[in-house]
């Protein structure tokens, strides 16, 4: 995944497993399942989970399914299934064909239901939502029975039977496992197995009004694919009694479920719910917003698979939550792209420079290197003429003290060309600086022929040579780095977290670059070919990630 093969030290996930081989409890499989719930598009978090689900089955020779838990049909839709499979694909993980729907086993998990009833474990149910959480007790006081929970198997059966057929309205009855309402674990106070739902889902159309629970769904589906280790969350840790109860009262294949802490960004939000606030109340312009913690908005950003893989490697798996600072994920990103990424020159808000002593009309082509980290990128020619395009920002009168950059007098070298020096300015009646007038010396093509050296350098582009663009310039979606603990967070939405640079002129070699394609921009960062928008008439890029990087700053690499 990286060039440099990192040791990391063993984690507690690879402990257990280690120990399910030698004790032979598995023998020697190790089957694991990345679990989304189609309810929504997957994040950097998922992709820890990814990450760890389908490291773990590749380290141990085994394999991993992907399973979506497609049990609650009013949240989920076939497009998010759609674009789940594309992401975790694009991440570059295979299952082969292993893609399961936890949909499949209605059928099974109704039959195991009804073996529950048989056995005298599972009860029909008629208290109302209200009445049953009113029963459920608290963390300090133990729950009450339902004056439902000893009816007859016979009854239970019948009254099943008839919830599955639709006799029954939403919310009337469920279908709950009889276990213990005095157990210090709520969730093992009689956990509801089924309710009714009369929702029409996206792969089982109308067969079904009732659906399972996610505890009742998720174990036993595990069983179903001889799954050997089943990884998750931490929020599921509680639920483990729960998993390991419905496996030993069916007495099937049982997996061990394995829990580690979620994955937090900083300066976002990993949480479908939110993720789906910002999207249906437009605060950005969708999933793949490029400012989206989504990895349909990472990669619309230009994040790439390698650099979300690594990051995710060296985030590593832990068994206490915390928040890694979004800094890290662009260290990642750079590092890859610093290798990848060939440099252009690129002018976001122009300002033209003419070079009164070159010829009119003449042209060189000049030959830049295309990556310098990577020689076997090569060189190409970037077309040189007396009218150019500087940065407004490369331009001062008077410049500032430690300003290196040009101002009337001083000589600055435009990169793989010459040096050249201003000699005068043109003005609006504004007195905004409209033309840098400059003579440039022939001799100083390149690097420094004769030895002469000048303090900057900058970019540039041949103003009739050059093309348009759009660019988008981005930063964090929110102002303070743990958004999750502010409760109006809309409220610390970055106002700033686009910015949108019409006018841009980039040199000629980018005209017709595809779509998802990166670059450096020399001196200003990493930019990327929108996806969705950009078109050969209108080419849109988005910024990446700026070259300045934080993270090695607050690690006392850089
Ligand atoms: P929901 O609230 O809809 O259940 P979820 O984030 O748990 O949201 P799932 O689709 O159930 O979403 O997640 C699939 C898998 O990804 C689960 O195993 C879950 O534990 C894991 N996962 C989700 N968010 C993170 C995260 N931030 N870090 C690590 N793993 C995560
Ligand atoms: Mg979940």
């Amino acid at each position: 995944m990286s060039d440099e093969p990192r040791e990391t030290p063993s984690n507690f996930i690879q402990d257990i497993i280690r120990e399910h081989n030698a004790s032979g409890r598995f023998g020697g499989n190790v089957i694991t399942r990345f679990p989304p719930e189609p309810n929504g598009y997957l994040h950097i978090g998922h992709a820890e989970a990814i990450s760890i689900d389908f490291g773990m089955a590749q380290e141990f020779g085994g394999r991993c399914h992907l399973r979506f838990d497609d049990t609650n049909p009013t949240k989920e839709s076939q497009e998010y299934v759609d674009a789940i499979i594309d992401t975790v694909r694009w991440l570059g993980y295979d299952w082969g064909p292993h893609l399961y729907y936890a949909s499949d086993y209605f059928e099974q998990l109704y039959a195991w239901a009804v073996q529950l009833v048989k056995a005298g474990k599972a009860y029909v149910d008629d208290l109302t939502p209200e009445q049953m959480s009113e029963y459920r007790g608290t963390l300090t006081e133990p729950g009450r029975e339902s004056p439902y929970r000893n009816r007859s198997v016979e009854e239970n059966l019948d009254l099943l039977h008839r919830m599955r057929v639709g006799e029954f309205d939403d919310g009337t009855r469920t279908l709950r496992a009889k276990i213990d309402m005095a157990s210090g674990n709520i969730n093992l106070r009689d956990p509801v197995m089924y309710r009714i739902r009369k929702a029409t889902h996206q792969r089982t159309g109308d067969a079904w009004c009732i659906y399972p629970m996610y505890d009742w769904a998720h174990g036993q589906s595990d069983s179903i694919e001889g799954v050997t280790h089943s990884i998750c969350t931490l929020e599921y840790e509680d639920h483990r009694p729960l998993y390991d109860w419905y496996l030993d009262q069916l007495g099937v294949h049982h997996p061990q479920q394995i829990e580690f802490a979620r994955l937090n960004v900083s300066h976002t939000v990993t949480s479908k719910r939110k993720l789906l606030e910002l999207v249906e109340q437009e605060l950005v312009s969708g999933w793949d917003d490029p400012r989206m913690p989504t990895l349909v908005g990472l990669r619309r950003r230009g994040y790439t698979p390698e650099a979300i893989r690594d990051f995710c490697h060296r985030v590593g798996v832990a068994k206490a939550a915390k928040v890694v600072d979004i800094a890290f994920l662009e260290h990642c990103l750079r590092e890859d792209l610093n290798r990848r990424a060939e440099r252009r020159m690129a002018v976001l808000r122009p300002l033209k420079l003419v070079i009164e002593n070159y010829p009119e009309g003449q042209v060189e082509a000049l030959e830049a290197v295309n990556n310098p980290e990577d020689p076997a990128a090569g060189t190409r020619k970037v077309p040189f003429s007396r009218v150019l395009y500087i940065d407004v920002d490369d331009f001062r009168d008077p410049a500032p003290p430690k300003y290196f950059r040009l101002s009337p007098g001083v000589e600055v070298r435009l990169r793989y060309a010459y040096i050249v020096k201003c000699t005068d300015v043109e003005r609006d009646s504004s007195g905004q600086v409209t033309t840098v007038r400059c003579t440039y010396d022939p001799d100083s093509r390149g690097g420094d022929s004769r030895g002469r050296k000048v303090k900057g350098t900058i970019h540039w582009v041949s103003a009739s040579h050059s093309i348009p663009a759009e660019v988008r310039l981005y930063d964090h979606l929110f102002t303070v780095p743990k958004p999750d603990d502010v409760d109006e967070w809309r409220s610390i939405l970055n106002p700033n977290s686009l910015e949108v640079v019409r006018g841009a002129r980039l040199e000629p070699a980018l005209a017709g670059v595809p779509p998802g394609s990166i670059f450096q921009f020399e001196r200003q960062g990493y930019f990327c070919v929108d996806l969705r928008e950009s078109t050969p008439a209108r080419l849109i890029l988005n910024r990446t990630v700026g070259l300045r990087d934080t993270w090695a700053k607050i690690e006392g690499k850089g």
